[in-house]
């Protein structure tokens, strides 16, 4: 793009990063925050409306008390105090996608407030400060038609579909995080992947990035090296991805770096991510809390959880993120080292569900961080973007413990499960990717192999067992890589013994 862009190293030695990190996440209740409608993703549009949350006139919500419930068990998960008494405020501003021109949320009296999480990325832990987790509604979905991005630039018209308005949210919002330094963005994308296992493992939320029940605005500013004063910041939307976050984050990172270096000023406003192009543009500059008019529901009654629910509820959560990787650290028998990766990686939930299926944990570990982490890296997706299952990558590790296929084979199979050809038992019917074991095929290998090579036959002969590896190879190469390696071994070794 336009931008001048200052080295990522450089700024890192003028400038202090502090990231701010909002975080909406849709929950998976049955009907939405107000109304009885349903919220199941991908229905056709606006078939999952009423007059509630189409905001015509006369109606009046109604709260959802599983929302409510699944808001209080995040802020517990989040170490945040859960408010005894809070109030919905009216967000009023002009919302093409949301008709009653003002969003339902919680403004000064969240239900969830001052918690904390910790983040490990690289062997350090950091200290993410939560400000306040609170409940709202979701706006509708405008679908701009006719232009080349989806954007409204260039676009022809707009549809309106109201099916997504008025899904329960919980906005998780931090605050000012200092000291990540060059890691800014690694800690910011960690921490969304750590919010994203917690918030899975709560059962509360579907947390898809790119079906966008887990959507991030990351914030960030540069102070200077020495200075206390936070400087202006930018809010970049459109991360639909954790790498996205990271690439975003470095972007803008370097970008205000360059601005500030030049003797300019940041504007604070909000950015778009361009994930093709690895840029962000300049979107709206940013309304103050004072243009949105906040003033209390007055349709809503206050939200008064007993201190005997939230003990309730404090009982259910599950075992915190931190404890559990320390525990299945040692049921695996990882090294430290090994967990950061399967961590880092964002794996962890993904290799869990593999061991489930019935793989070593160091086979699901292997396959995930090594193979898919790089086919991942390639196609620009996160690891659970990808068109493959847990379930199928234990399958894969079964048909290499029967001897099915070898590693190498096993490669080609998750091509194929990647490439939408199915199960892979199916994968390896269709492409004849079956190792050959049979004695009377390997044979005919064998002994062509020998032949054509009397020099290493010898060489067998005269007790050097090694060069088999050579025939071994050769047999190989004539086989198409299917031969089973251990048999053909066994055959040439008996043959010039
Ligand atoms: P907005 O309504 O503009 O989105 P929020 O308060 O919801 O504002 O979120 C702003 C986020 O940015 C919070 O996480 C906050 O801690 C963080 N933040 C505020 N000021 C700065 C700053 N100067 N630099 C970096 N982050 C900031
Ligand atoms: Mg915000
Ligand atoms: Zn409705």
């Amino acid at each position: 793009m336009m931008d001048e862009l200052m080295d990522f190293a450089e700024v890192l030695e003028r400038f202090d990063p502090v990231l701010g990190l909002e975080v909406h996440v849709e929950l998976n209740t049955a009907s939405k925050m107000f109304c009885g409608c349903a919220t199941a993703f991908g229905a056709a549009p606006n078939t999952q409306t009423c007059p509630v949350c189409l905001g015509l006139p006369g109606t009046l919500p109604v709260l959802n008390g599983k929302a409510v419930e699944s808001a209080i068990r995040i802020g517990l998960a989040l170490n945040c105090e859960i408010a005894s008494w809070c109030r919905f405020a009216r967000k009023n501003y002009f919302y093409p996608d949301m008709t009653k021109d003002f969003q339902t949320s919680q403004y000064d009296e969240p239900i969830a407030y001052e918690g904390h999480v910790s983040v490990e990325t690289g062997g350090v832990v950091y200290e993410v400060p939560i400000e306040r987790a609170h409940m709202e509604e979701d706006a509708g979905k405008l679908v701009h038609v006719g232009g080349a991005t989806g954007r409204i630039e260039g676009a022809e018209y707009s549809l309106l579909d109201y099916n997504r308005a008025g899904v329960p949210l919980i906005e998780i919002v931090t605050k000012p995080v200092f000291g990540t330094g060059d890691r800014a963005p690694e800690v910011a994308r960690e921490y969304v992947a750590d919010l994203r296992d917690m918030v899975r493992a709560l059962g509360v939320s579907d947390v898809r990035m790119e079906q966008g029940s887990l959507r991030c605005d990351a914030n960030v500013s540069l102070m200077p090296k020495g200075s206390d004063t936070l400087g202006t910041r930018t809010e970049t939307k459109n991360l639909n991805s954790l790498r996205s976050i990271e690439r975003a984050l470095r972007y803008e990172i370097r970008r205000q770096g360059a601005v500030l270096a030049a003797g300019g000023r940041v504007t604070q406003e909000t950015r778009h991510w361009n994930e093709a192009g690895g840029y962000t543009t300049s979107g709206r500059s940013k309304e103050q809390a004072e243009d949105y008019r906040y003033f209390p529901e007055p349709d809503l009654v206050p939200v008064a959880p007993s201190r005997e629910w939230v003990a309730e509820l404090r009982a259910t959560l599950p075992e915190p993120p931190a404890e559990r990787r320390r525990r299945l650290t040692t049921e695996w028998g990882f090294t430290e080292a090994e967990m950061r990766d399967v961590q880092g990686a964002g794996a962890l939930d993904l290799v869990l569900a593999t061991v489930v299926a019935g793989a070593p944990p160091a086979a699901a570990r292997k396959w995930w961080v090594a193979e898919l982490a790089r086919r991942a890296n390639e196609t620009g997706t996160d690891l659970d973007g990808l068109p493959i299952t847990p379930a199928q990558v234990a399958a894969v590790q079964a048909l290499v413990d029967a001897g099915t296929v070898n590693d190498k084979l096993a490669r080609q199979v998750i091509d194929g499960v990647l490439a939408g050809e199915g199960d892979p038992a199916a994968v390896v019917a269709a492409r004849g990717l079956a190792v050959v074991s049979d004695d009377g095929a390997l044979g005919v290998a064998v002994d062509a192999a020998i032949e054509a090579n009397p020099d290493v036959a010898d060489k067998i002969r005269a007790g050097k067992v090694q060069a088999a590896g050579a025939l071994i190879g050769a047999v190989m190469r004539t086989m198409g890589g299917k031969a089973d390696a251990a048999k053909v071994r066994e055959l040439i070794l008996t043959r010039l013994s």
